[in-house]
């Protein structure tokens, strides 16, 4: 199988039918990177920032995160590369900073709720995002956006950041584009006036499943309780898509079910065509997105996504079967 995986490292991430599919990394350590020539895929779809800040003892100043963010750029050497600003809180924890308790940690203090309310954390982050990138383009987004005003905030301080480089006379990136995580499940009802104002969107479908769901996402005991291809989840990205793609914005999903064959296939037959997944995931994925033919595939799909998610399950590994993967 790992042989199968690395004949076809080389070829594009197409389905049967010509459909282009990007198939992006996640990453959070610089060593991740060398992961891009090995598995071939397009660029880095998910960068968490918040790793290397974990994995510190103490705060890393703006000419640090400077450094780093430059390599990570210089490594991915002309691929896209999304940086995500800091998501910490909930269960990601940095020993020198003291972000409290909450009784509901993954819905408390964290991510861009931070960010909002410390802006000169996220201004510096923003600072050397905008310093590495210079002369290149800077790919930003936003976790846990909950309210159009929130993204609007954290966009004026990437402004506000932007604007500070160029009174300076700093090299500036070539082209910025901002984009926000979908993981709450409010921004669906919000999409007019977000879709405006973003250049991309992003689902974290960790999150999202487990706020879709109100289901705890590290719980042992409800790991199997639901399904991430149920029909009220398949109902909800297929809204997504067709939002997504009536205002031309495009459409990634960085969450873990990007990576797993089935749930990426079925996210393809949806309309999704870009996916952000970790490096083992590239392989088996584009091995099933090059035997998929979504036209054929999508009736299928729209036939079963509202029956029991046991029954769409038959039926996508009995496609799969039938087509080789
Ligand atoms: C997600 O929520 O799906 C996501 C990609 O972000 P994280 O897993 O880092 O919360
Ligand atoms: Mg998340």
């Amino acid at each position: 199988l790992r042989q199968r995986y690395a004949a076809i490292r080389h070829m594009p991430s197409m389905t049967h039918d010509g459909q282009q599919v990007s198939l992006l990394l996640n990453a959070g350590l610089l060593i991740d990177l060398q992961h891009l020539d090995e598995t071939g895929a397009d660029g880095i779809g998910l960068y968490r920032t918040e790793i290397p800040f974990m994995v510190r003892s103490s705060y890393p100043d703006v000419a640090t995160q400077t450094e780093l963010y430059k390599k990570i750029l210089d490594a991915a050497d002309g691929r896209p590369v999304t940086f995500r600003t800091l998501d910490i809180g909930g269960d990601k924890t940095l020993p020198y900073f003291d972000a409290g308790e909450d009784e509901n940690p993954a819905m408390g203090w964290r991510a861009i709720r931070i960010g909002l309310d410390r802006p000169l954390m996220l201004r510096q982050q923003l600072r050397a995002m905008i310093l590495a990138a210079a002369g290149r383009e800077l790919r930003v987004m936003f976790p846990m956006i909950a309210t159009i005003a929130e993204f609007r905030a954290a966009r004026a301080l990437l402004d506000q950041e932007l604007t500070r480089a160029e009174d300076r006379g700093e090299p500036l990136p070539d082209r910025v584009k901002v984009g926000a995580m979908l993981e709450v499940p409010s921004l669906m009802w919000q999409m007019p006036q977000l879709l405006a104002r973003v250049d991309f969107l992003s689902v974290g479908s960790n999150d999202m499943m487990q706020f879709l769901f109100a289901w705890d996402r590290g719980s042992p005991r409800l790991s199997d309780r639901y399904d991430t291809l149920a029909p009220g989840a398949l109902a909800f990205f297929d809204d997504l898509v067709r939002k997504a793609r009536s205002a031309s914005v495009p459409l990634t999903l960085c969450g873990e079910m990007a990576g797993r064959p089935l749930e990426a296939m079925a996210l393809i037959g949806l309309g999704f065509r870009a996916l952000s997944m970790s490096a083992g995931s590239i392989g088996p994925v584009k091995m099933m997105t090059r035997s998929l033919d979504v036209r054929q595939f999508r009736p299928l799909l729209d036939q079963t996504m509202h029956r029991p998610v046991e029954t769409l399950r038959t039926v996508l590994r009995s496609y799969a079967r039938d087509r080789g993967v």
